[in-house]
């Protein structure tokens, strides 16, 4: 063959992957129309027997020369192309996607604007265990001037044997312990059922990791007009996080603040692994406030300040961690919790590193 026969083949290769690829790609535009006519009816976008169909439609009039199996992997490739394409479109679709909405969500906590900027701070005892116990670390937390007192009446404990939580006359001591301090309250409900009575005394619902996928308690705190603080479960990606924020937000209740709290790994050396990552990424795929909980993430006192000072960095909009008076008799959380004591040194360090780099607060 001569260099002028091979370069006119070559031509006519040339020649035909623009026809495919003009040919594909008004496939996926027909693609698109179906998607869009199979939203308004509501349809399921993937269908697998329409799919058998046109597998069996192209085997049937297979002239070759390219044998069946790697025509069937050309076009499952193809078909695959257009679902990955739709789902794309879902995601622009997503009410808590960027795609949708690209301004920050911000959210007036107590006159604070949580989301708008400068990081915000929730600080508080894992679990409410008395007047006086809430009552110290509020006065601590509103000695600094913040704005939100956290504490657990309704503890999801591993084990049924351990403390569980005071429940409702908890909650009375914290919202107690925060109004004498002008501060928020930001606790965990771990079921639809006690909702109702819980609002009147807290200002802002957490969402445990454990019921990142309740879905039924979701729609709940979806329909309150109250802001809610949504955990990351503890094996869920990133995906999954979203799409549980995007139960709420669909249910109406477009305050939500995401909160990485570390997620399980084969590692030890921490309690969870904090998956610092995951904070630019649902800040560049949500329009939502992103917070790290650094107590439950890294389990360990020690951590706390530079998983905080990375927190910040990385572009967190606050940040969690637990304080007790005295962390050592604490019903649950004993290794992790500051004291006092550590919770000023705590503070202050952070204060100084986001001077340093200029961080606003
Ligand atoms: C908590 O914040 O009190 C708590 C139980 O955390 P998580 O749901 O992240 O384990
Ligand atoms: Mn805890």
């Amino acid at each position: 063959m001569s260099n002028l026969e091979l370069e006119q083949l070559r031509e006519k290769v040339d020649a035909v992957n623009l026809q495919i690829l003009s040919l594909i790609n008004e496939r996926a535009s027909v693609i698109q129309e179906i998607g869009k006519a199979k939203e308004k009816q509501g349809v399921n976008r993937y269908d697998p027997l329409r799919e058998r169909h046109m597998l069996n439609l192209l085997k049937e009039n297979n002239a070759g020369p390219l044998d069946q199996k790697t025509v069937d992997h050309i076009f499952k490739e193809i078909f695959k192309s257009a679902l990955d394409m739709q789902e794309e479109d879902i995601r622009k679709a997503l009410l808590v996607s960027r795609k949708k909405k690209a301004e920050d969500t911000i959210i007036n906590i107590n006159g604070e604007q949580v989301g708008a900027g400068d990081p915000s701070f929730i600080f508080g005892p894992c679990a409410v265990e008395s007047q006086e116990q809430v009552m110290k670390v509020a006065e601590a937390i509103g000695g600094k001037g913040l704005k939100m007192i956290r504490g657990g009446a309704y503890k999801p404990r591993t084990s049924p044997y351990d403390f569980q939580g005071l429940g409702l006359e908890g909650l009375k001591m914290l919202k107690k312990a925060a109004d004498q301090y002008n501060l928020a309250v930001v606790s965990e409900i771990v079921t639809p059922s006690h909702l109702e009575a819980a609002l009147d005394y807290v200002d802002v619902v957490q969402v445990g990791a454990r019921n990142m996928q309740n879905f039924e308690l979701l729609k709940a705190v979806g329909s309150i007009n109250k802001p809610v603080l949504l955990k990351r479960g503890m094996s869920a990606t990133v995906d999954e996080f979203i799409h549980a924020a995007e139960y709420i937000i669909a249910s109406g209740n477009e305050n939500i603040i995401l909160c990485e709290r570390g997620i399980r790994t084969y590692e030890k050396a921490t309690r969870n692994t904090l998956d610092i990552s995951a904070v630019p990424i649902l800040k560049q795929e949500t329009h939502l406030p992103v917070f790290v909980d650094v107590t439950h993430s890294t389990g360990r006192r020690d951590l706390l300040l530079p998983a905080a000072k990375a927190a910040i960095a990385i572009g967190a909009d606050g940040v969690m961690a637990e304080v007790h008076p005295d962390p050592a008799v604490a019903l649950s959380d004993a290794q992790q919790q500051m004291d006092i004591g550590q919770f000023d040194e705590y503070y202050d360090a952070l204060m100084k590193f986001m001077k340093q780099y200029e961080m606003k607060m």
